[in-house]
């Protein structure tokens, strides 16, 4: 199973997705996490996305783009992945499509959690993430038994550098401005599918898997075909798209090659032009040394 969760900061992607880990035993991939790894690690793409990630902007699409390729050759996603916080743009999700199609493994489904932006202000501040196993949980709706140490497996529980009031307007707006056309973009190749994002935890794993069963195994083959359908659609539209480009380029190519026969033959021409007014000058000169000779002679 190959799917994207899409839903606003805050909507619960990230509890959702390790709920569907646990179930499915495929990787969740959260560019946020790669980021906020490379970051904390201190690597120079975590150095370079550092200042986007604290304005709550988005980290250039070069460098998400170079981290999901990499992250997309491990072994573990051949049974399927989970992908959480990517794409986030236009461009972003046609570089993924292009790279699935090219390994013949395209989205199963992308899910849409639907949430109230007063809901997501309270779930971001409130959000506190586990260092060791990143574990979500949230102080209003979700704390975790320990006060400040993680249920599941004793880790410090850690507020995010970017879940501050600042920022989240930020993040909220670009949500907005760069993401929600791709639920237009997957509306259109057949892949969009919406749950409600509000109530218990539980509940609404319970509606995400519903739509995940019936998308993966009721119609599974009817999906590749209609991907598959897809990008051959796809790549006929950028054929038909070339077409006229290339007859104006080979008109121009024999444009090109008739000038420079054209220039062949001219040069050719005065060349023998030249010869010819040669031969002639000296067959003159001689002429006239001969005739000079016999009027000595006499
Ligand atoms: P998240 O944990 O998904 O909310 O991401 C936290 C921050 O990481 C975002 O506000 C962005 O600065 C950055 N980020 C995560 N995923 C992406 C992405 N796909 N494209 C660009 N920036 C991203």
């Amino acid at each position: 199973m190959r799917i994207v969760l899409l839903g606003a900061p805050g909507s619960g992607k990230g509890t959702q997705s390790q709920k569907l880990v646990d179930k499915y035993h495929i990787p969740q991939i959260s560019t946020g996490n790669l980021l906020r790894a490379a970051v904390t690690g201190g690597s120079p793409l975590g150095k370079q996305a550092k200042g986007f990630m604290e304005a709550g902007q988005l980290v250039p699409d070069h460098i998400v783009l170079g981290m999901i390729e990499e992250r997309l050759s491990h072994k573990d996603v051949r049974k399927g992945f989970i992908l959480d916080g990517f794409p986030r743009n236009i461009p972003q999700a046609q570089a993924l499509d292009e790279l699935l199609d090219k390994v013949h493994q395209p989205l199963d489904a992308t899910i849409l959690i639907d949430v109230d932006l007063d809901v997501l202000i309270q779930r971001i501040t409130g959000r506190r993430t586990c260092l060791s196993c990143g574990q979500v949980y949230n102080i209003y709706t979700s704390p975790s038994r320990l006060d400040d140490r993680c249920d599941k497996c004793g880790g410090d529980l850690h507020h995010r550098m970017d879940d501050n009031e600042e920022t989240i307007g930020n993040r909220l707006r670009i949500y907005e401005a760069q993401t929600t056309p791709l639920i237009n973009y997957y509306r259109q190749q057949g892949k969009l599918k919406n749950i409600q994002g509000v109530g218990e935890i539980d509940d609404i794993f319970t509606k995400l898997i519903t739509v995940l069963d019936r998308l993966t195994n009721i119609k599974p083959e009817k999906q590749r075909e209609e991907s598959t359908k897809m990008s051959t659609a796809k790549k006929k539209t950028a054929t038909k798209k070339a077409a006229p480009k290339k007859k104006a380029a080979a008109t121009k190519k024999k444009a090109v090659a008739t000038k420079k026969k054209a220039a062949v033959t001219k040069k050719k021409a005065a060349a023998k032009k030249k010869t010819a007014t040669k031969k002639k000058a000296a067959v003159k000169k001689k002429t006239a040394t001969k005739k000079k000779a016999a009027a000595k002679k006499k």
